[in-house]
């Protein structure tokens, strides 16, 4: 039976009003039973969640069927009350873009919703823009939020967050703290406070001193900075910083990154998401590499039209149907990646469950006969060669990697053929390898700065 009990929460003093006839605050109100509402759908039963999920479906095609000409085509004679997902064709990035230049927001003035536009990250090529609305960005907070209470999460650790930011900072890095992350619940539990540390080229012997200085808690941070932090401190970080969990963003762990971590007891927990969805999926506590599908944001299915095998694992395209896109509908997005999808997870969630995640930004490497295979260089691979600050690789062609460093020292002739070699080692076909030396890598717009990316997938 479903037992609520505060008692293992710190509510604070002053969590209740003091009006009459009221208990909590309507902010504290509103964002408990938010939480509680994904709570449900998410860990409740199957068939009420379906059931919910279906009429959110319908809704968001009635939508798209009375304010665009572009669904309109998509969807045809179909009647929305009753289509079907499945028949609805796939929606390409290209489509997306289409829809959006051509008829901007499908929420306007009169709905009073906020609207925004976002954009992707593209590094290369064109960045996708699309709409996203207030209720989006809400349910995003909310969300984050409500993955703390699934768990068991104690609210009372501090957060702290590492971000690349290409900033002039003494010693390459800036620290800021701020109070408690824990968004509009702040006033009902205690909670730990927030320090953010922008870096840019730190001094990782200085920036491992910063972190180890205070009680590290919840650390939101990129494996590539993980990675010479812990060259540099492991001891200190892993073992006597008071470090809860490690959630990493931006690229994949590799396994090694990983054991070191659960060396120490230090759990890892990604997440799955999308700059135009929001979350898609979280990591699960018991099976490493397994994801629980955010069944109240998503539905997710795996197009078996253009499969791959990743070590003997048939992979699929990933599509997204994003519940709440009433700004830019998403039904049927190919976000870009691979993966397979099971009905339920091996620790006993009884929901959809993605594994093997990769794609576009996630290691792999498209060649001329369209097959797919993992590509996977580690930072350390590199490090053994060259005196890196900082890099990026990129598949730019069939049969092109390119790879752009900035190096603390000239690069020599003989480390430039063996990044080449290395490079070829890990291509599983015969690929012309650039290197190319920069003072700075132009990210543009591409926020997540991902070490590899595929530009041609
Ligand atoms: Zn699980």
């Amino acid at each position: 039976m479903l037992r609520i009990d505060f008692s293992k929460a710190e509510v604070l003093k002053s969590a209740f009003s003091a009006q009459a006839m009221t208990f909590c605050e309507p902010a504290v109100k509103n964002a408990l039973v938010a939480v509680i509402d994904l709570l449900a759908i998410e860990t409740g039963t199957r068939a009420a969640r379906e059931e919910w999920q279906r009429a959110q479906i319908n809704n968001l095609l009635a939508h798209c069927a009375s304010r665009s000409s572009f669904w309109r085509r998509r969807i045809g004679s179909r009647n929305v009350k009753s289509l079907d997902l499945h028949l609805l064709p796939i929606l390409r990035r290209r489509d997306l873009i289409a829809q959006v230049a051509s008829e901007q927001s499908l929420l306007r003035a009169p709905d009073r919703i906020g609207v925004a536009l976002h954009s992707t990250s593209g590094s290369s090529g064109m960045p996708t823009k699309f709409y996203v609305s207030a209720m989006n960005m809400e349910y995003n907070n909310i969300r984050g939020m409500a993955q703390y209470f699934i768990e068991g999460r104690e609210l009372t650790k501090p957060k702290t967050l590492l971000q690349h930011s290409p900033e002039h900072f003494a010693d390459g890095f800036n620290v800021e703290r701020k109070g408690s992350w824990l968004y509009h619940l702040d006033s009902f539990f205690a909670s730990g406070g927030t320090k953010h540390i922008k870096y840019f080229h730190p001094a990782i012997r200085k920036l491992a001193t910063e972190l180890a200085r205070d009680e590290i808690g919840y650390l939101i941070a990129s494996p590539r900075i993980i990675e010479p932090l812990l060259r540099e401190a492991e001891e200190e970080l892993l073992s006597n910083s008071g470090l809860s969990m490690w959630m990493p963003i931006g690229e994949g762990v590799d396994d090694s990154l990983r054991e070191k971590f659960a060396q120490r007891g230090v759990p890892v927990r990604s997440s799955y998401s999308a700059e135009e969805v929001g979350l898609i999926a979280s990591e699960c506590e018991f099976t490493p590499g397994k994801f629980h599908v955010a069944t109240s944001n998503v539905v997710v299915e795996i197009d078996r039209g253009e499969k791959i095998d990743m070590n003997g694992v048939e992979l699929g395209r990933v599509l997204v149907t994003h519940l709440h896109s009433y700004a830019t509908p998403m039904i049927r997005y190919d976000i870009g990646d691979f993966a397979s999808l099971a009905a339920v997870c091996p620790c006993g969630h009884d929901g959809p469950t993605l594994s093997n995640i990769c794609g576009r930004t996630k290691s792999l490497l498209k060649h001329a006969d369209q097959s797919i295979t993992p590509f996977y260089v580690r930072n350390s691979e590199l490090l053994e060669i060259v005196n890196l600050r900082e890099y990026r690789i990129r598949q730019t062609g069939y049969r092109t990697i390119k790879i752009e460093l900035c190096a603390q020292d000239d690069v020599t002739q003989c480390q430039r053929s063996r990044l080449i070699e290395l490079l070829k080692r890990h291509c599983t076909d015969s690929f012309d390898v650039e290197v190319q030396v920069v003072k700075e890598i132009d990210w543009g717009s591409d926020r997540k700065r991902l070490g590899y990316r595929c530009d041609i997938l």
